[in-house]
């Protein structure tokens, strides 16, 4: 292929680990959609793609690969989270039978581009910072090579309006957009300081509304979810854009129902928290980590600490948006009792969907050198497993400080003790009391998936469904509709998602028992020794 032809190029999406507290595949299936998520950062590089070159996208999620799609293709653009390794390394081998050349991109090639050396392009970092050298590259012949984007220089005002079009709108339960790419925190364990930096960068506010434009014009409605690493990382431009969303919401009748990811602070902020509801954000994912203030020190999540976290968590329920959060067993200054403690804080707290996983020393981060300079570190630490799930079987990469099967345990004792259907009912029952959804938008948008099935037929679908779940989940239902109906619908969506949590907390409980079995009969395991000198190119944010 010459420079004076165009490039046929296939984006293939890399399918995620089976076992994933993310895929809620039952809830997924009751809504007739196939995957939650859509992919953003691919679709962004197709819009960074000479426009004379021709584009087709596989989402290995929700479609099959052809062997007629790879025979159409020039090239193959692939690549993904850690979570999608084991799948992208099968693409590798597959484009390689094929002879199609394959370029790999995204966040785990850029942690991780030494376990990606069977590509024939790695293109690491924010893709704005590096396509375009790539590109010249191949235009200019090159069949292979490495190129990396200066670490955190990317100015996403210039990032182009991703591809919507070539997403099948239907196969999601939402669509994500992205406003920023950084974090001012510094929590250990994160990756995304390390790709993205701490000083968050932002979108001009017309280029966001531009992309609810066309996502609009394009005909979806519905759940939107800000992909950024925290939304309110740079509060001073968040409380620019906010105003601006909310007329653009008024104008089309909220088409959109938001969510994102936010640092607890968030509840700090009495103007910041009645915007977002104004803008009709109804769902937030705060990483909690720890309810243990030492811990969270240790950890140098130093927002979560001087605070008291519950209260926090019912401030936002009375802006009108739930809460998700994200809990963490493993760290080295945990206690004993850290599985009462966690399962005791989720109750208190009345997190229905709390993703409790396993400390995870992923690639490039300050956990991950610490553990390495300790001799703490496993070998092939940064492979992920071919099989099976994702942190919350895999985790402990490392040697942990207390007995290994004492904190696998303790994390047992958490996932056995919040996900019987009684206490997850429970937990909705004490939400649907503090969420005020009284000055925010109630009905779902039309056109919007979820606004299929009516809300009575649903809890129908899911306690047959669940059995065990038919008596505390009805009780909750009509409770909800008698004493606080506007949060009726965001309460019955809750019990859907117990369809995946329910059964796959009881996969995790059977995995983590084999694991502790096969521990026991283990010979001693094999550490890092001396520290890995990380001598990866720069780590760089990628919009893949
Ligand atoms: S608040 Fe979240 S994104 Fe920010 S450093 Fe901590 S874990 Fe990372």
């Amino acid at each position: 292929m010459g420079p004076e032809h165009a490039c046929r190029v296939l984006l293939i999406y890399p399918r995620f680990v089976s076992e994933t507290f993310w895929n809620f595949s039952e809830a997924c299936e009751l809504m007739g959609a196939r995957y939650p998520a859509a992919p953003l950062g691919l679709i962004t590089v197709a819009a960074m793609l000479p426009s004379q070159w021709e584009v087709r996208l596989v989402d290995r999620n929700t479609e099959d690969l052809t062997d007629a799609d790879l025979a159409w293709a020039d090239m193959v653009m692939t690549g993904g989270m850690l979570p999608q390794q084991a799948d992208t390394l099968a693409l590798i081998d597959l484009c390689r039978r094929h002879e199609r050349i394959v370029v790999i991109g995204g966040p785990d090639a850029t942690s991780s581009p030494h376990i990606y050396k069977q590509a024939d392009f790695r293109v690491l970092g924010e893709a704005e910072g590096v396509i375009h050298e790539f590109i010249t590259a191949w235009e200019a012949g090159e069949r292979t090579g490495t190129f990396s984007a200066p670490k955190f220089q990317v100015d996403v005002t210039t990032s182009p309006m991703p591809r919507f079009d070539l997403l099948k709108f239907e196969r999601y339960l939402y669509i994500g957009v992205q406003y920023s790419r950084g974090c001012p925190f510094t929590c250990e364990f994160c990756d995304i300081i390390e790709l993205y930096g701490r000083l968050p960068r932002t979108k001009a506010t017309p280029q966001i509304l531009a992309e609810l434009d066309r996502l609009f014009a394009l005909g979806y409605r519905g759940h939107v979810d800000f992909v950024d690493d925290n939304l309110i990382g740079n509060k001073k431009a968040l409380k620019q854009l906010l105003p601006r969303l909310i007329e653009w919401q008024q104008k089309h009748d909220y088409a959109f129902e938001l969510s994102t990811e936010a640092s607890v602070n968030v509840a700090d902020d009495d103007e910041l928290l009645q915007m977002m509801r104004d803008a009709n954000f109804f769902a937030l994912f705060i990483g909690i980590e720890s309810p243990d203030p030492e811990t969270l020190v240790a950890m140098s999540k130093k927002q979560n600490t001087r605070r008291n976290l519950i209260e926090s968590i019912h401030k936002i329920y009375g802006a009108g948006m739930f809460v998700t959060a994200g809990f963490i067993v493993g760290f080295d200054s945990e206690k004993t009792e850290v599985g009462d403690t966690i399962a005791h804080f989720i109750e208190l707290s009345a997190i229905p969907v709390a993703m409790v996983g396993l400390l995870y020393a992923l690639p490039n981060t300050q956990l991950t050198r610490r553990l390495a300079k300790e001799g703490r570190l496993h070998a092939n630490h940064d492979i992920a497993a071919t099989t099976g799930g994702d942190q919350c079987t895999t985790g402990l990469n490392f040697d942990t400080l207390r007995p290994l099967r004492a904190v696998l345990e303790d994390y047992k004792r958490v996932l056995n003790m919040i996900y019987q259907p009684a206490a997850y009912a429970g937990r909705l029952q004490r939400l649907a009391s503090l969420l005020d959804r009284s000055g925010s938008h109630r009905s779902v948008p039309t056109g919007d998936l979820r606004g299929r099935v009516g809300t009575m037929e649903l809890v129908h679908r899911i306690v047959t469904a669940l059995p065990e779940a038919r008596e505390p989940f009805w009780r909750v239902f009509t409770t909800c509709a008698r004493e606080n109906p506007n949060a009726t619908r965001i309460i019955v969506g809750l019990m859907a998602m117990y369809l995946h949590l329910g059964p796959f907390s009881r996969r995790v409980v059977a995995e983590i028992d084999r694991r502790i079995d096969a521990d026991l009969t283990a010979p001693p395991r094999i550490s890092v020794r001396p520290p890995p000198t990380f001598a990866c190119p720069p780590q760089r944010p990628s919009a893949v």
